[in-house]
């Protein structure tokens, strides 16, 4: 595996005896997870793909001694007429922005130097030094920043409302119970740099008077798990956790939590109880979190890639974080590009970018000369889009009033071989497996509708079974508590809307 690699690397540079002129650094994901594992040469910035140990005397030997890149490892896209482009013209990445993926692919994220080197913890070291908490909100609330999570929540408002509560102890939560299926930005953003959440949770801390905070982590992810643990020792020996940090008298420190892999653990107050010791099921709001959160205190739960965003966003100002995006929907968001497209993996592109660009620009078209069909965001809460769509620019709004959602960040590409019926089946499996069962539209309703589908797709479907699929999905997104079950449906109603005629095609009464 990579690992292997780095080691690989390691002794044949040394045994070379260039161990002096030529540094190896492991990264977390660059984004292009599906060439790995890759390999990519300063200064040149040649991007060696698909790298196996067998390849790495001849990397060492041709291109490090020879000064002559390995023409068969070079990644296809970033060669034009026998010449090697830089990155930031090759295809995948020239229309992203990488503002939460900033050091993702850069830095060894195992060493707190390589952060401090790419201005790490420079914005917290201005804010405690220079900034009041009340300016520290009123910078984020200007950005414009909004969750990252699904919500797409002002995250500044959250902030203010947390701050405004009068209470001796207060918490910052760090969401980073990914569970969306296809979903993996928070997990690259953690493997990736870690320091930057740490510092953004640090600087929500000093903005709404926090003194502690919990990143809660799914424990499926091992490696995030020891970099973020590798992370917080380093910040503490380094005095960017702990107490009174650079004189300021502001304390703050970290602790991980981990989750047990439940999906409905990413819903806030799901997740509290979890972290309280209590079985994760969601609560009804209000009390809202900011008010009244873990073992009842104020409390300010954002995700990864938010909490990602704020300390760039206190560097560099919240003029020039607003001037990127659209009206509503500020900056830039991370999808993880999946299912029929040529180029799969992380992409970070500024709100307001359309479909067709992510997807045929960057994400390079649908592979084998095969027809677009559908592209469904936001995973399981979100909806499927159409050809139609492909114009209609990526932001919160828009997502929404087309019946699908930003979500955190899925996006599944599908072709013209995709059933749409199986598609919103998959979904529902999913949620239906996924549901608390606290909530009877919820747990009873899911399961109503997983049958109904089970039905249609076994061909003993019938014209009625589709007026109830519909009538059953406003029910439940009316009726249910929490998030879950409130988005459950919108698969089956967003495909129901624009790909009825593959419902009707599995029924036995057509007309
Ligand atoms: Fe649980 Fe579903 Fe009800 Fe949410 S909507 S509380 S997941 S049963």
């Amino acid at each position: 595996d990579a690992m292997q690699i780095v080691d690989a690397f390691i002794q044949e540079v040394s045994s070379q005896g260039i161990e002096d002129k030529v540094e190896i650094v492991r990264t977390g994901c660059f984004g292009l997870c599906e060439l790995g594992p890759v390999v990519i040469i300063y200064p040149d910035e040649v991007f060696y793909s698909r790298v196996s140990l067998e390849d790495v005397a001849e990397i060492v030997e041709e291109h490090l001694l020879k000064g002559q890149f390995v023409e068969r490892l070079v990644y296809q896209q970033s060669m034009e007429n026998g010449v090697i482009k830089p990155l930031h013209d090759v295809d995948f990445f020239r229309k992203q922005k990488r503002i939460a993926l900033r050091n993702c692919g850069t830095i060894d994220p195992e060493e707190i130097n390589e952060y401090i080197a790419v201005s790490g913890y420079q914005a917290l070291h201005k804010v405690l030094t220079k900034m009041q908490p009340a300016d520290v909100v009123r910078e984020v609330r200007e950005a414009g920043l909004r969750g990252r999570g699904g919500g797409g929540f002002p995250t500044g408002i959250k902030w203010e409302t947390a701050a405004k509560q009068q209470n001796a102890h207060k918490y910052v939560i760090c969401n980073a119970d990914e569970g969306d299926p296809g979903a993996f930005m928070d997990r690259s953003i953690l493997e990736g740099d870690p320091h930057s959440v740490l510092e953004g949770m640090a600087l929500a801390g000093y903005a709404i008077g926090a003194d502690h905070g919990f990143i809660y982590l799914r424990a499926e992810y091992p490696i995030a798990v020891k970099r973020v643990q590798i992370a917080i020792k380093q910040a503490r020996e380094y005095g960017l956790l702990g107490e009174d940090l650079f004189g300021s008298g502001f304390s703050f420190d970290v602790s991980i939590r981990l989750g047990a892999g439940a999906f409905v653990c990413g819903e806030e107050t799901a997740l509290m109880n979890s972290i309280e010791g209590r079985r994760g099921m969601p609560n009804p709001k209000p009390p809202f979190p900011a008010v009244s959160g873990l073992w009842g205190k104020p409390t300010v739960i954002n995700n990864v890639e938010t909490l990602a965003n704020v300390p760039i966003i206190l560097l560099q100002g919240a003029d020039w974080y607003a001037g990127i995006g659209t009206e509503k929907s500020k900056g830039t968001k991370v999808f993880a590009l999946g299912g029929k497209v040529v180029n799969t993996g992380l992409v970070e592109v500024p709100m307001g970018i359309t479909l067709r660009d992510v997807i045929y620009e960057i994400g390079g078209g649908i592979p084998g000369g095969k027809a677009f069909k559908a592209v469904q965001t936001g995973g399981p809460s979100g909806g499927c889009l159409t050809s139609e769509h492909l114009d209609r620019q990526i932001d919160y709004d828009t997502l929404l009033s087309l019946g699908s959602m930003m979500g955190s960040g899925g996006m599944l590409v599908m072709d013209e071989e995709t059933c749409m019926v199986d598609v919103a089946r998959y979904y529902l499996d999913f949620t239906r497996d996924e549901s608390c069962g606290k909530c009877a539209p919820c747990r009873i309703g899911t399961k109503r509708l997983l049958e109904i589908l089970d039905k249609i797709t076994e061909g003993k479907g019938t014209l009625q079974d589709l007026d109830k699929l519909e009538e059953l999905s406003e029910q439940i997104k009316a009726a249910s508590l929490c998030g879950l079950g409130q988005t459950a449906p919108n698969p089956v109603l967003s495909t129901l809307k624009y790909f009825r005629d593959e419902y009707i095609a599995h029924v036995i009464d057509k007309k």
